[in-house]
C-alpha cells in the first residue's frame, strides 16, 4: 500500500475538552505518523474558504461559527494508506453512526461539533494540506 498524507484538525469542541493528546494517541496507534501540525484560532475567512465546497449547505453559516469558536489543532498525517486509516479512526460524520472506539464516537455528541475532521481523498488532501503548511514546514520522518 502506498505511503500517503492527509489533513487532520482537532476541532474547537474536542480541544475544549482538552483531549488533543488523547487523539494524538488514537493516530499513532494506528501507525499514522504527526509530520506537520500547528494550533490556531481560524479567521473567518479561514473557516470559510477551509470549508468553501460546502458554501451552498444549509449548515455553512453554522460550521464557520462553530470553526472560529475556538482554537483548532492542525495536522498533516502521514503513513501507509493514511487517507482512509485516518477516516477509520475518526468514524463516520454523525457521532451517533460512529463505530464504538472511534475517535467520534467517543469525543462527540453531535454532527455538528464532532470533534475531528479529515481528508476525504487523495486531492482533497493535497489541496487541505497546502491550505495550511508550506512544503518546507512538512517534516518526514527518515529514521
Ligand atoms: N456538518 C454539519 N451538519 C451536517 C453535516 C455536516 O455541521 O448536517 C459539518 C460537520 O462538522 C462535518 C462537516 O460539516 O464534519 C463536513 O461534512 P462532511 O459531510 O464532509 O463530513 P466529514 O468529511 O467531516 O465526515
Amino acid at each position: 500500500m502506498a505511503v500517503e498524507r492527509t489533513l487532520s484538525i482537532i476541532k474547537p469542541d474536542a480541544v475544549a475538552k482538552n483531549v488533543i493528546g488523547e487523539i494524538y494517541s488514537r493516530f499513532e496507534k494506528a501507525g499514522l505518523r504527526i509530520v506537520a501540525a500547528r494550533m490556531l484560532h481560524l479567521s473567518r475567512e479561514q473557516a470559510e474558504g477551509f470549508y468553501a465546497v460546502h458554501r451552498e449547505r444549509p449548515f455553512f453559516n453554522d460550521l464557520v461559527a462553530f470553526m472560529t469558536s475556538g482554537p483548532v489543532m492542525v495536522q498533516a498525517l502521514e503513513g501507509e494508506d493514511a487517507i482512509a486509516k485516518h477516516r477509520e479512526v475518526m468514524g463516520a460524520t454523525n457521532p451517533k453512526e460512529a463505530a464504538p472506539g472511534t475517535i467520534r464516537a467517543d469525543f462527540a455528541s453531535t454532527i455538528d461539533e464532532n470533534a475531528v475532521h479529515g481528508s476525504d481523498g487523495p486531492d482533497t488532501a493535497k489541496t487541505e494540506i497546502a491550505f495550511f503548511f508550506r512544503e518546507e514546514e512538512i517534516c518526514p520522518r527518515t529514521r
